[in-house]
């Protein structure tokens, strides 16, 4: 086994070499321009475009002409609420969108606001997942766009994207969805989930990094979109700039492994992820699982862990790399916004970790991490007064803490 472990696969993935060496002659030889109509060159990268847009648009219900490449799921979902917001202004100033949603949503949204968009942040239930009566109850006649995400990055909850696309259709709502958790993991359809536009990246799906797509569908109905780059028209006007063809053609190829392979794998990561979760809160007390315990990423575990310090945790475990429920703004650390959405408070937050599990990850691995956390924790706790006034039944909640 080689250390450091990498199990932190909802922040990014190692590319697949199967992905790189689809990749490789579009960096060497087929170095052509897709936008080139007039020799060979071209030919062979819009050849290659037209190939992959093929594959993205089968993995997900969709035809060619409804997927335009992006850099990113971050450009993506910016598209979207600008070019939504935009395009539909005489219709309505409305959005709906989740508190755990992804920064590129939450702060797109914010600045809409700033110019004078109306955003309602949709609550979760302590289980991370959306109450639809909720969502319902949200809904105006100035509503013109409703944005959850398919699954989420930090507690890997998967929403019921069927249920959102049928109310958004009943009212006449456009529905997006962040799909970049989601992809190649869980089974996705835009026609059966009524979805009208979809972000997706290739290197959260072992593609690389710097590439991504998004769905925005032509017919019933037919979604206007504002573009945010303007140029050169490519991409239906949708998305200027020349194509990055050699991230194209891995990016797809990054896709059709995950489908191929999907069953299989997600059979794989839910065991090993259930075997670390039980190896965890068999061997320690006040362990506290974030999210659903069923509807969520088969790679993906959140824990809050009591009584130590995330911070401190992850430095215990400094040859494996894992993400902690704080977030690093400038000197300070701020709990993380999902897990105040769900009502875990600051203390817990920040003693959350996530543990995200993928394609490489092995049995081997998964017990070093889940042996050397055990210990870890184990360790801090002999040194934290507070676990011990837990342990000896007191309610820390109820002491007056008075400074010396
Ligand atoms: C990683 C991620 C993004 C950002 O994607 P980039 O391609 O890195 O811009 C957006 N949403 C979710 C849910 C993500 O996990």
């Amino acid at each position: 086994m080689k250390l450091p472990i990498y199990m932190d696969y909802q922040a990014t993935t190692p590319m697949d070499p199967r992905v790189l060496e689809a990749m490789m002659p579009y960096y060497s030889d087929k170095f052509g321009n897709a936008a080139s109509k007039n020799h060979s060159f071209g030919w062979e990268a819009e050849d290659a475009v037209k190939v992959a847009r093929k594959i993205m648009a089968e993995a997900i219900g969709a035809k060619d002409k409804e997927i335009v490449f992006t850099s990113g799921a971050t450009e993506s979902n910016n598209i979207t609420l600008k070019g939504i917001a935009e395009m539909y202004a005489s219709k309505g100033d409305h959005i709906i969108t989740l508190k755990t949603e992804h920064p590129a949503i939450l702060d797109t949204a914010a600045r809409l606001e700033r110019q004078g968009k109306k955003v309602t942040y949709l609550p979760v239930q302590k289980d991370g997942l959306i109450d639809l009566d909720v969502l319902r109850k949200a809904i105006t006649d100035r509503t013109i766009l409703i944005s959850i995400m398919a699954a989420n990055n930090e507690i890997g909850v998967i929403q019921p994207m069927e249920e959102i696309g049928a109310i958004a259709r009943e009212q006449g709502i456009l529905f997006h969805t962040d799909g970049t958790q989601a992809l190649g993991k869980i089974p996705l359809d835009v026609n059966q989930m009524n979805i009208d536009l979809m972000s997706v990246s290739a290197h959260k799906i072992y593609g690389p990094k710097g590439v991504g797509a998004l769905y925005v569908r032509r017919k019933n109905p037919r979604v206007r979109c504002a573009s945010l780059i303007d140029g050169g028209g490519h991409e239906r006007g949708m998305r200027s700039g020349t194509l990055n063809v050699p991230g194209i053609v891995g990016f797809a190829r990054a896709v059709e492994l995950c489908l191929e392979e999907r069953e299989s794998e997600s059979a794989r990561l839910t065991e090993m992820r259930d075997r670390l979760k039980s190896k965890i809160l068999t061997d320690l007390d006040y362990v506290y699982l974030n999210g659903h315990d069923q509807k969520r990423l088969p790679g993906n575990l959140n824990l809050s862990f009591a009584y130590v310090e995330g911070e401190s945790l992850l430095m215990e475990m400094n040859d494996v790399a894992l993400s902690s429920g704080s977030a690093c703004t400038s000197a300070t650390l701020e709990a993380s916004h999902v897990l105040a959405a769900l009502g875990v408070d600051d203390e817990l937050a920040h003693s959350s970790i996530r543990f995200g599990l993928g394609r490489f990850t092995t049995d081997e691995e998964v017990d070093y991490v889940g042996a050397k956390m055990v210990k870890a924790v184990k360790r801090l706790r002999e040194m934290s007064p507070l676990y011990e006034m837990a342990k000896e039944g007191i309610d820390l909640k109820s002491v007056e803490w008075t400074e010396h």
